[in-house]
């Protein structure tokens, strides 16, 4: 990785910075509060999908005022900078989430593929509640309906990296959100 805090280049691919650390914990942190006051006394279980989701979630618990519990479930339907169209289980939904109230932590919504799948495989469990909440969205590549209850950011359709979300394995530590720059 060839890095400073306004770009960075991971492989041949050349990234701007679009959030900064700062702004992405103040964001993190107007979601936890309110989902401490939606939650208060449910215990609810924290489902998040993995790898992308991994940085945000560790931090959104750490807003999270009151009891809870946290898992992970691994989907993916992503190789390189494109959708591969397929969303694939890797390996997933281990307890019973009957009656509970659950928040899935997403890193981003792009088709929408991935939630409208994995929305389907929570509904067979009869959940009391299912709150998803997205850290990044971008509108314009929607495909497919899912209902997002808490959203971090809009962002146009190029491809982001950092905060948890990788290009090829790469780009996972970086504190900040970064997009490709375009070609000219
Ligand atoms: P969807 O199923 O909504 O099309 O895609 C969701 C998944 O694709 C996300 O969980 C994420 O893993 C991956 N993804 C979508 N857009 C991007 C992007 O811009 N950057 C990265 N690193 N992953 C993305």
């Amino acid at each position: 990785m060839n890095s400073n805090i306004d770009s960075v280049q991971l492989r041949e691919l050349h990234f701007e910075l679009l959030y900064p650390a700062a702004r992405i914990q103040a964001r993190v942190e107007a979601i936890g509060q309110a989902l401490s006051q939606s939650h208060a006394g449910k215990n609810p279980i924290f489902l998040s999908i993995l790898s992308g989701a991994f940085v945000f979630a560790s931090d959104l618990i750490r807003c999270y005022q009151g009891d809870c519990e946290v898992s992970f479930v691994k989907l993916s339907s992503y190789s390189g900078t494109a959708s591969s169209g397929a969303v694939q289980t890797v390996f997933g939904l281990g307890q019973n989430l009957s009656e509970r109230h659950v928040v899935v932590v997403e890193d981003i919504v792009d088709t929408g593929r991935t939630l409208h799948y994995f929305r389907g495989l929570l509904e067979e469990q009869q959940p009391a509640s299912i709150t998803v909440v997205t850290l990044l969205r971008k509108p314009d590549a929607l495909e497919f309906p899912v209902p997002l209850d808490h959203i971090g950011f809009d962002i146009s359709n190029l491809f982001v990296v950092g905060y948890g979300l990788d290009y090829d394995g790469l780009g996972r530590n970086l504190p900040g959100i970064y997009q490709l720059k375009e070609q000219l």
